[in-house]
């Protein structure tokens, strides 16, 4: 895993971390009050192994991460988020230079294999609410300018993240509210939103 990955993956364990109690306080107006802590559990599992994925190529870290995820967050995000590092792994695997375009396509095959496990669709008020409008603002970010515009990126993802507020949940555990789960952001699209923060902030800094 190179420099940059590393930096990546440390600043969203760090954000996990930080936003643990802010994730957990909105999944307990909509949810069972237990995001937070289930994201804080499997970043930190990534971390204790950090020296290991250190030594690995990108796809089998990500790999090591997707396991990690899957068997340390639990709930319904688990095996969510397992499913979209799992599925960036492999694009990983099988693209020798890790460009622009790779990211994008990482995205892209995450959030099938993610609706492809959890059956969501945009507007359902999941994390795909963020992760959609975000894949979608890379890939014409990209277009037009032949490089990443990271701000608007993150500026989209926090729009997007917000704007799962008013909806009413669709999918999950906030669907059993009914009109209760709305007015209340999203756990799991706050998550996405924090994780999608991160690495753009490593890459800005990075240049
Ligand atoms: P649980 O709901 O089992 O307690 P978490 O609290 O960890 O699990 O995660 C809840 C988040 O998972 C939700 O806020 C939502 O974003 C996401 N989620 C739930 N079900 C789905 C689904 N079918 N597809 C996509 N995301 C989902
Ligand atoms: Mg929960």
């Amino acid at each position: 895993m190179n420099e940059l990955y590393m930096k990546m993956l440390q600043r969203m364990i760090e954000t996990m971390r930080t936003q643990a109690d802010y994730l957990t306080d909105l999944d307990r107006q909509i949810g069972d009050s237990d995001h937070g802590i289930n994201m804080k559990r499997g970043f930190e599992a990534i971390e204790a192994q950090l020296d290991v994925i250190q030594t690995k190529s990108v796809g089998d870290a990500l790999n090591q991460c997707a396991m990690l995820l899957l068997a340390n967050v639990g709930g319904a995000s688990g095996p969510l988020y397992g499913t979209l590092f799992m599925r960036m792994a492999k694009v990983a695997k099988e693209h020798e230079q890790l460009d622009i375009e790779t990211l994008i396509e990482m995205m892209k095959q995450g959030i099938e294999g993610i609706q492809a496990r959890g059956q969501a669709t945009i507007q359902d008020k999941t994390m795909l609410d963020v992760l959609i409008p975000v894949s979608e603002c890379l890939q014409s970010s990209y277009t037009q300018n032949g490089v990443i515009d990271v701000d608007q990126v993150v500026q989209c993802a926090e729009a997007a993240m917000q704007a799962t507020a008013p909806l009413q949940a669709k999918k999950g555990r906030a669907s059993y509210l009914n009109e209760r789960s709305i007015g209340v952001i999203d756990p799991g699209a706050a998550s996405s939103y924090f994780l999608i923060k991160s690495v753009c902030e490593v890459l800005k800094e990075n240049r």
